[in-house]
């Protein structure tokens, strides 16, 4: 950390902040410029902050060198990490050197609506199918999911399939039930800044998968990452699935730059979600081959076998047929900009 002070500050002041730093077991190292004095901090940054040190007399600023977020920083972990989906022996892989493809339907709304868009994910070479038995609306008239039935078709829709299911969890009292259904748990960008819900997934012993806030900084987003990891849980992938702009002619602008930048910040695996990005299923191959090309570690799609029937999401649903098309554009990248694809257990 490094105070800086102001022109007027008097070595009165500077001792105030170095005799502060040293009170609570800190080293200050003070450098005297012409004009202005700086002083660095070595020590415990938290404690630090309980300083207020800003409201000290002569302190024009005081600014944070290393990442506000720890366990999920590069600074102390600096390879890439790999989150591992699904029971020993079938685990699939969401990292570097890979490209994963998550697909399924947006919302579970039959056995049998589920299954088939499931097979139609597992044919067209998707790895993890995603599907929603509890869905965060912004209507309360909206359909708000099947829960309880819902989870149980995604534990049978698992078991016909043979992949790893990641659903969505918007409600702390849920988060045992779903853990017990299916492999991987969901927080959706309504959720992202719910602090409460970030911990108990942290305690939830799955992976998870964590939407960016639609509204969130990059940091705040990687903040509500710590907040999982700090329960213990460091089975995080980050999914960017667009933010909030001023551009209507899509539901979200797609912040594909984020990839790189969490990346370079985060150990975490970050995938992107083109379709809740883009809400229209013209965009969705474009935007993922926008994604294998800038770095993503994957790409979580939604599906359906009839999108005017859906009761979520159908405008940006793609068909069987859509998504093999967009499968070929997956399977032929990564080799072009030097990754591989990764494939589903037992597909080598
Ligand atoms: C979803 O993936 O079903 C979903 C609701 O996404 P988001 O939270 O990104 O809107
Ligand atoms: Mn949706």
């Amino acid at each position: 950390m490094v105070v800086v002070m102001s022109p007027d500050a008097t070595d009165e002041d500077i001792a105030q902040v170095v005799s502060r730093v040293e009170g609570v077991g800190g080293e200050a190292f003070v450098s005297k410029g012409v004009r202005r004095t700086i002083i660095g901090l070595v020590g415990d940054i938290e404690s630090f902050h309980h300083l207020n040190l800003r409201t000290l007399r002569g302190v024009a600023d005081v600014h944070r060198i290393s990442d506000p977020y720890k366990l999920i920083s590069r600074q102390h972990h600096t390879d890439r990490s790999t989150v591992w989906v699904g029971p020993q022996g079938k685990q699939v892989p969401i990292g570097p050197g890979g490209f994963t493809f998550l697909a399924g339907p947006c919302a579970v709304e039959s056995a049998e609506q589920t299954l088939e868009a499931a097979r139609m994910a597992a044919s067209a070479g998707a790895t993890i199918i995603r599907g929603g038995a509890y869905k965060p609306r912004t209507s309360p008239y909206a359909f708000q999911g099947l829960g309880l039935p819902g989870l149980e078709i995604l534990a049978d829709v698992r078991a016909a399939t043979g992949l790893p299911v990641v659903t969505e969890v918007v409600d702390v009292r849920d988060v045992d039930v779903v853990a017990e259904h299916v492999d991987m748990l969901q927080i959706g960008t309504r959720n992202a800044a719910n602090f409460g819900l970030l911990q108990a997934v942290g305690e939830s012993g799955k992976p998870v998968l964590l939407k960016r806030g639609m509204s969130a900084t990059i940091e705040e987003w990687l903040m509500a990452a710590e907040y999982i990891a700090q329960r213990g849980n460091l089975d995080i992938v980050l999914c960017e699935r667009g933010i909030r702009t001023f551009e209507p002619s899509m539901r979200n602008t797609l912040d594909i730059a984020a990839v790189p930048v969490v990346q370079a910040s985060s150990h975490l695996p970050v995938i992107i979600d083109p379709s809740h990005a883009s809400g229209r299923k013209d965009l969705v191959v474009p935007l993922s081959r926008a994604s294998i090309a800038v770095g993503a570690d994957g790409i979580i799609v939604d599906v359906h076998a009839k999108p005017e029937a859906a009761l979520c999401d159908g405008p940006q649903a793609l068909l069987g047929t859509e998504l093999r098309e967009l499968a070929q554009a997956v399977r032929r990248l990564p080799a072009a900009v030097g990754r591989t694809t990764t494939t589903a257990p037992g597909q080598g």
